[in-house]
């Protein structure tokens, strides 16, 4: 019994709807109390999870829509629809946990359904406390502002009109004038508008801290925390983890940016050289997209661990956008659909090196949600966004034996590129993660402080950046270009945790190759039943936490990189 997934549909709840259903689980629940019927009550959890899943798949299945179609004027409507019921949707879900935090019921929930949903759901109820519900609803108009403001960018640049990702192509161009070009058209669109940047951030930055004194917190570092939902490392351990970076890290970094300004034959690599590694340019995939999706299904079918039935499944049941076309969306991505108990991928394959790497990442995610589709609980699903990006960047190493059949002679210079890539990512996502810290621990920086606080943080990680003529970048401003920067606050050091461990899983697997990926199916399989570090312990992998789980990855990374 198999679906077609170009056939699915799941009709819009209104929210009357959805709240009468709320209000018979409740009444449910409230039957179960009264009856003192601790099995009837977790048979009633039982079923709000159900429909919870019935919810999730609505949702997924309108975003996917949309984004396949993104001029459809229903799949507009039903998207804006989508969104403004979703907080209402959260709502009426978070009263439920608060509810089920406080009953008598506790021990038989946790007997089915295990111990951690409680601390996750404590999590939710403190993120999304009533007393800062309309704080919420400016912060994400602020977050709208911005990605509005960035998204209305347009380039006159070499006799084109570009978006500043389309812009972001020119990054790669051999011609070192033109990286230079497109370098200084964009830092002069950014510094047209940095007041309108310094101010969106002051406003997020104070309503931040003012929803965290509001909570009882010191200021909003805990309370980005809890949205997060991190419940077994804390700041002083992200600490750690950011100065192993820049201990092991930065140094190998050093090298590598003093081999690419050689390997490009600089004297000095300026900002607008850091995305070119070789003048040949990036490996190429040899075909296109049906020609990919053969060379993905032999690749499966060679990795084991049960991939190459699931990517048959998602061959079989249309659950695959990848090809590019005009009005569909940008960007990739892996949504679930727990009902359907399958996931869903989109990418657009535009015949670079990049449609396998992002098609392996989303596949990683999608064999995740595939895997773990016994779980009880639709908290468990997905685990946190550091161990999810496990999955996607895991698989990314993982296929490294097979990148053969897509790039044929070229392999080998891709799978350098991408380890050089995933090194020098490292100490710029903590970069990022450092400064955050800086900013919410002194609410009250004024924008120059800010800025004097990114470059003090930039000497230390990336050492090696020169932005020359770039009046923008140079004032300190670079960060304003980071979206995660503005309007998901701690969640870019997930990147690098989840990095640390898929490098392990490259190491690991050089060695042993099926005991890893025996390791790495059973992490897909556990979802998020488990916290981060239990989740990456039961893996065999060091926490990004423990003192020297990078001196290995860094170790075998210069061996690999001719740097040791
Ligand atoms: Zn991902």
């Amino acid at each position: 019994m198999t679906t077609d997934f170009r056939e699915y549909t799941v009709e819009a709840p209104t929210y009357d709807e959805v709240a009468a259903r709320y209000a018979e689980l409740n009444a449910q629940l409230d039957a179960a109390e009264a009856a003192e019927d601790a099995t009837a009550f977790v048979d009633g959890v039982a079923a709000w999870d159900a429909y919870r899943r019935e919810l999730s798949d609505w949702s997924a299945t309108v975003s996917i829509r949309f984004h396949q179609d993104t001029a459809n004027e229903e799949y507009k409507k039903a998207r804006e629809y989508c969104d403004e019921l979703s907080p209402k949707l959260t709502d009426l879900a978070v009263a439920m946990k608060r509810r089920l935090l406080s009953c008598g019921y506790r021990a038989a929930l946790a007997e089915r359904f295990g111990e951690l949903v409680f601390e996750l759901w404590s999590c939710d109820v403190a993120a999304f406390d009533p007393v800062i519900e309309q704080d919420l609803v400016a912060e994400s108009k602020l977050n709208s502002e911005y990605t509005e403001l960035v998204a209305s960018a347009r380039f006159e640049f070499q006799g084109e009109t570009l978006t500043l990702s389309q812009l972001g192509k020119y990054a790669e161009n051999p011609d070192r004038e033109i990286r230079h070009g497109a370098a200084r058209v964009a830092s002069e669109w950014f510094a047209d508008r940095q007041t309108d940047f310094d101010r969106l951030y002051q406003e997020l930055v104070t309503l931040r801290h003012t929803m965290a004194g509001k909570l009882g917190y010191e200021n909003f570092i805990p309370l980005g925390y809890k949205h997060m939902q991190r419940i077994d490392y804390g700041q002083a351990d992200v600490e750690t983890f950011r100065a192993q970076v820049r201990d092991e890290v930065v140094p190998l970094c050093l090298e590598l940016r003093r081999r690419q300004a050689e390997n490009l034959g600089l004297e000095k690599l300026y900002a607008w050289d850091e995305a070119i590694h070789d003048l040949a340019g990036n490996p190429k995939p040899d075909g296109e997209h049906d020609w990919l999706v053969d060379r993905a299904t032999e690749m499966f079918e060679a990795l084991g661990g049960g991939m190459d039935d699931f990517f048959a499944e998602m061959k079989q049941q249309h659950l695959m956008d990848l090809k590019s076309r005009e009005g569909k969306a940008s960007g990739g991505f892996c949504h679930n659909l727990p009902v359907l108990r399958m996931p869903f991928i989109f990418a657009n394959f535009n015949g670079t090196k990049g449609d396998v790497e992002v098609f392996t990442h989303e596949m990683g995610h999608a064999f995740q949600c595939y895997s773990s589709r016994e779980q009880p609980l639709t908290d468990y699903l997905w685990p946190t966004t550091e161990a999810c990006e496990i999955h996607s960047m895991g698989l990314e190493f993982l296929t490294w034996p097979h990148m053969e059949l897509f790039f044929g002679d070229d392999a080998a210079r891709f799978r350098r590129l991408h380890l050089t890539e995933s090194i020098l990512f490292l100490p710029y996502g903590v970069l990022v993660d450092h400064f955050q810290h800086q900013v919410y621990e002194k609410p009250e920086a004024t924008p120059e402080e800010r800025n004097q606080m990114w470059l003090d943080l930039e000497a230390v990680y990336v050492p090696w950046r020169d932005y020359g003529d770039l009046a923008h970048p140079a004032s300190g401003r670079r960060w304003q270009r980071q979206l995660h920067i503005y309007g998901m606050p701690f969640y870019y050091i997930d990147y690098t945790l989840a990095l640390t461990c898929a490098l392990q899983l490259w190491v690991r697997a050089e060695t042993d190759r099926e005991a890893t990926m025996r390791d790495y199916v059973a992490l897909c399989h556990r979802g998020g039943e488990a916290p981060f570090q239990e989740l990456v312990a039961a893996a065999g992998l060091k926490s990004p936490f423990a003192p020297g789980c990078l001196s290995e990855v860094v170790a075998r990374a210069k061996q690999e990189l001719d740097l040791a």
